[in-house]
């Protein structure tokens, strides 16, 4: 369903300085699959996402949907085209809702836009209210009328309601109080289910990614460290950051918590701007080793669909 090789996103933040936010991305997600995109904040996974889809203009390399390539600048005819097809959900319920338009409005738009009668538009916005757990009576209301997870609901009824084959979840529970969280990610466990969907699910829960994606990939300064089976990687991780990622990822059992050993992510962030050759990890990593400084680890298959780039495994 979708493909990347070698997508860059750069963008220039001054007199010859170019921040790498994006850095040479290949994957592939397979139709009614849910890839789980991880990394810490500034990782480049929500710019992925947004140049993915079109959102950002892309600096280098291609992207597929459906075996088709996408444009690497999105015209607004472009937007309009794709919008059938490819959906987003954002990760803020309050700033991706106009305040001034009522929910009808938000969830229609898309239908309105496409010249739908707005009697039929009123019928499938009070199904897709059901289908999120909200009621046909909150058509009428505004934004500021809900809660936050109901916020995120309606921000999913509105991707949904187009009938999209891929939507990108941009960290999506993220701003949800953790006794919403769940519901969220089994609503849209659910939704992909039933209307066999493809997603691209970003998030900084590594045990919420784990329970909702097929695959897990994990981005570490705008290149991808670690991708396979969601088990696997979460389970027997061979990447040092991805070790270090989900050792430091808290359980929600406190049981679990306390016995877990303990692991921190230590060390600055290498800047992203006018990166050079060799690890990006390397400042960081409890493993470095001479080489790990001066050549750049490429990714290679270590066991069937399980991939990782880093000096540790040159020899496997
Ligand atoms: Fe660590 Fe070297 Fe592997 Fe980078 S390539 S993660 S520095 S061992």
């Amino acid at each position: 369903m979708i493909e990347t090789i070698n997508l860059k996103k750069h963008f220039q933040v001054g007199r010859n300085q170019t921040l790498h936010a994006v850095d040479g991305i290949s994957l592939s997600i397979a139709e009614n699959e849910i890839l789980g995109l991880v990394g810490e904040s500034g990782s480049g996974k929500s710019t992925f996402g947004k140049t993915l889809i079109g959102l950002h203009e892309r600096t280098a390399g291609d992207a597929f949907f459906d075996g088709l390539p996408l444009p690497q600048k999105f015209t607004a005819k472009d937007h309009l085209r794709y919008s059938a097809d490819i959906q987003m959900i954002f990760q803020d319920p309050y700033a991706s809702l106009n305040p001034r338009m009522t929910v009808l409005d938000i969830i229609g738009e898309g239908l309105a836009l496409k010249g739908i009668p707005r009697a039929d538009i009123q019928e499938e916005v009070g199904f897709w209210l059901r289908r999120v757990g909200l009621h046909p009576d909150h058509m009428s209301r505004f934004p500021h009328e809900f809660s936050g997870g109901q916020r995120q609901r309606i921000g999913i009824a509105r991707a949904m309601i187009i009938k999209p084959k891929f939507v990108v979840c941009d960290e999506p529970i993220s701003a949800l109080d953790v006794s919403v969280q769940a519901q969220v990610v089994n609503l849209l466990e659910d939704l992909k289910d039933s209307l066999g969907l493809t997603l691209l699910f970003i998030a900084h829960d590594l045990s919420m990614v784990r329970y909702i994606s097929d695959r897990m990939a994990v981005m570490y300064l705008g290149t991808l460290v670690e991708s396979g089976p969601s088990d696997a990687v979460f389970f027997e991780p061979k990447h040092p950051y991805t070790r270090l990622l989900i050792q430091s990822n808290p359980e929600a059992d406190p049981i679990l918590e306390r016995s877990r050993p303990s692991a921190e992510l230590t060390g600055e962030i290498t800047s992203p701007i006018n990166v050079g050759p060799g690890c990006r990890f390397a400042d960081r990593c409890p493993e470095v080793m001479p080489q790990c400084k001066a050549v750049t680890p490429q990714p290679r298959l270590i066991v069937s669909d399980h991939q990782v780039a880093c000096h540790l495994y040159d020899q496997t």
